[in-house]
């Protein structure tokens, strides 16, 4: 399926062809701690079917392995848009779905690095959900 995608100030932009069955989530700690969040949710896709809009900013990750990463983000947003491989020519971007428009069809089929996961994620469901924000003055962003 076609999606477009974009960091929040709309500095850096993409159009993509994805498979929507291959989106995983990763509950590995640098993960939850390079998006903020108590887990990411990715879609990997081929870069050459990605069409990239704006520049992004890099950050290189070194895992313990050597092995590196490149992040991509908004260098003036700092919304995450995606990963690839930190050497040679990008084969593969690990698109953020959180900054895709059609992320509501996007629907996790596989999770991995399960033992990092926060324990009370199971929970969740069961947690009063307001459809919008709080009458209190809670602020969430
Ligand atoms: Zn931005
Ligand atoms: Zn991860």
């Amino acid at each position: 399926m076609q999606v477009t995608g974009k960091c929040y100030c709309g500095a850096v932009s993409f159009k993509a062809s994805v498979d929507p069955t291959r989106v995983v989530v990763c509950h590995c700690t640098d993960c939850q701690v390079f998006s903020g969040a108590p887990f990411r949710a990715v879609l990997p896709t081929p870069a050459s079917d990605v069409e990239v809009t704006g520049q992004a900013n890099q950050y290189i990750k070194v895992a313990e392995s050597g092995n590196r990463r490149i992040q991509a983000f908004c260098g003036q947003c700092g919304s995450h848009l995606w990963a690839t491989e930190g050497v040679g020519e990008p084969k593969t971007m690990n698109l953020r779905i959180g900054c895709i428009e059609e992320r509501d069809q996007l629907v996790p089929t596989l999770q991995i690095w399960g033992h990092s996961a926060v324990p009370w994620l199971g929970q969740l469901s069961t947690v009063p959900v307001h459809s919008k924000g709080p009458s209190s003055p809670l602020q969430a962003d």
